[in-house]
C-alpha cells in the first residue's frame, strides 16, 4: 500500500530564534503515526511572506498533507491567514457562528472584545473552517484533488484540540493507509551500545517489515518495535523474544516512565514511600508527585541539603558524618532509615552525593529501607550538573522500582 506522507510546516519568528522550542511538531507526528501517516518533513520558517510561500511550494513536492501551525491570530505579525487567502484565490467573509463563538469566549471570560477580535471571524471563502471551542483562531483546511493544506494556531494546546476533533478524522476518511504497530519495550542499568551489542542477532533476523529504534535517556532506554501492515501476533512475537533476551534489565512492555511504574507497584501492594534527598533536591519527589493519584503512596520528603540539616533534621549522627564522611555509605543508610522513621512510610530511599566533580570523584549514595532491611548501592555520574541530576533520579528511581519487587 502506498505510504502517505505529511509536512509540517512551523511559523514563528519565536521558532527560528530558539525563543519558543517546536513542541507542536513533535506532538502531531505522535498522533499521526498511529494511523499510518509517515511525518516526511519538518520546515520551521519566520513570520515571512516569501519564505513561508515558499515552504508551501516545497512541501508539496514531498507530501499529501501539509499541516501548519503558527500565526493564525490577529496581531501584525501574524500572517498565515492573508498568505493563505492569496494563494488560493480567496476573500476573506464573516463566519457567523465563529464570530457568535467568539463573542461569548470573550463574554465568558469577562474580557472587553475589541474590534480587532471580530477578525478572527473572517475566513478565506474556499475553505473548510475548522471550529476551535478552546480558543478564538479556526483552523483553515484547504482540499485541492488529493492534497489536504491545514493551518493550525500555533498555541500548542488549541492546536492540539483541532488535530484531536477535525484534522485526525478528515485524514482517517480521506486516504487509505498502512497500518503500523509499535511495541515499546523500557529498559534501565545498561548503556545503549551494550544492549545494541546483545541484540545484534535478534536484528539480523528480523523481517523487512519490522523496524528496531534505540530511544536512549539518562539511566534508562527505550525500545520500539514498530510493524508495518503485520498482525498483532507476528509483533508480539518478536516482542516477546525481545523481552526475553533483555530479561535482566526489563522495566516494563509499555511506554511508561519509571515514576508511574512505581507508583502502580506501591498501590498495587498497598504500601506508602518518603524520600530524603540531598544533592538532587527534591527531584525526586517532583517526579514522584508528578503522577496523578499519587498522594495514596508518598506521604514526603525532606531535603536535608547541609550537614546542619541532615543531623539537624534526619537525625544522622554526627560521629557518622564524621568518622565516613557527608557522602559515604553509612550516611545514605542511616538517612533511608531516619527517613522511614521519621515519615512511618513502608520504603524510604535516600540520596547523598556529588553532582559536580570538585576534589572529590561525582560519587552518589542511593541507599533504601523498608522495616526489615536497608542497602545501598554507590554510582557515579560523569556528566555537567544537569545531565547528572537526572542520570541520578532515574537510577535511584530504578534501584527503589528493584527493591519494592525484591522486598515486598
Ligand atoms: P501564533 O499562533 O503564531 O500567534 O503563536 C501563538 C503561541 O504559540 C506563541 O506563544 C508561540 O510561541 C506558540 N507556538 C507557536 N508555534 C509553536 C510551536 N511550533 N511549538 C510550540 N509552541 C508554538
Ligand atoms: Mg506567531
Amino acid at each position: 500500500m502506498e505510504n502517505i506522507f505529511c509536512s509540517i510546516i512551523t511559523i514563528g519568528d519565536e521558532l527560528l530564534i530558539g525563543q519558543t522550542i517546536d513542541t507542536n511538531s513533535a506532538w502531531i507526528a505522535q498522533q499521526l503515526n498511529p494511523i499510518g501517516v509517515q511525518v516526511k518533513r519538518r520546515v520551521a520558517v519566520g513570520d515571512n511572506k516569501e519564505d513561508i510561500i515558499n515552504a508551501l511550494n516545497e512541501e508539496q513536492n514531498h507530501a499529501k498533507i501539509i499541516l501548519l501551525t503558527g500565526g493564525l491570530g490577529t496581531t501584525n505579525d501574524d500572517l498565515t491567514k492573508p498568505i493563505l487567502c492569496d494563494y488560493f484565490g480567496s476573500t476573506l467573509v464573516m463566519n457567523e457562528a465563529v464570530l457568535q463563538h467568539v463573542t461569548s469566549f470573550f463574554k465568558r471570560r469577562k474580557r472587553p472584545m475589541l474590534a480587532i477580535n471580530n477578525n478572527q471571524a473572517l475566513v478565506p471563502n474556499n475553505c473548510e473552517v475548522l471550529f476551535n471551542e478552546v480558543g478564538t483562531a479556526p483552523g483553515l483546511l484547504f482540499e485541492k484533488d488529493d492534497t489536504l493544506i491545514i493551518a493550525l494556531p500555533g498555541v500548542p494546546f488549541e492546536m492540539q484540540y483541532l488535530v484531536s476533533t477535525h484534522v485526525l478524522s478528515k485524514i482517517s476518511k480521506k486516504y487509505r493507509r498502512p497500518t503500523f504497530i509499535h511495541r515499546t519495550l523500557i529498559t534501565a542499568g545498561e548503556g545503549e551500545s551494550f544492549v545494541a551489542n546483545r541484540l545484534i542477532d535478534f536484528e539480523r533476523t528480523l523481517p523487512e517489515n519490522i523496524k528496531l529504534a534505540y530511544l536512549p535517556k539518562l539511566g534508562m532506554l527505550k525500545l520500539r518495535l514498530t510493524g508495518t501492515e503485520i498482525s498483532e501476533t507476528d509483533i508480539e512475537q518478536h516482542f516477546s523474544e525481545l523481552k526475553n533476551i533483555l530479561a535482566n534489565i526489563f522495566v516494563a512492555d509499555q511506554d511508561i516512565e519509571l515514576e508511574e511504574q512505581i507508583g502502580i507497584l506501591l498501590k498495587e501492594k498497598n504500601k506508602t514511600l518518603s524520600v530524603a534527598e540531598s544533592c538532587t533536591g527534591g527531584n525526586i519527589a517532583a517526579k514522584i508527585t508528578s503522577i496523578k493519584g499519587s498522594s495514596l503512596y508518598f506521604k514526603g520528603g525532606i531535603v536535608p541539603y547541609s550537614i546542619e540539616s541532615k543531623q539537624n533534621l534526619l537525625n544522622v549522627n554526627e560521629h557518622t558524618i564524621e568518622s565516613t564522611s557527608v557522602v559515604s555509605e553509612a550516611t545514605a543508610l542511616e538517612m533511608a532509615q531516619n527517613c522511614l522513621q521519621k515519615f512511618n512510610t513502608d520504603y524510604a530511599i535516600a540520596i547523598t552525593g556529588y553532582l559536580e566533580k570538585n576534589d572529590h570523584d561525582n560519587q552518589i549514595w542511593i541507599a533504601l529501607a523498608n522495616k526489615n532491611f536497608c542497602t545501598a548501592k554507590m554510582i557515579t555520574v560523569p556528566y555537567d550538573r544537569e545531565k547528572n541530576t537526572v542520570l541520578t533520579v532515574n537510577s535511584a528511581l530504578n534501584l527503589l522500582r528493584l527493591f519494592i519487587l525484591e522486598n515486598p
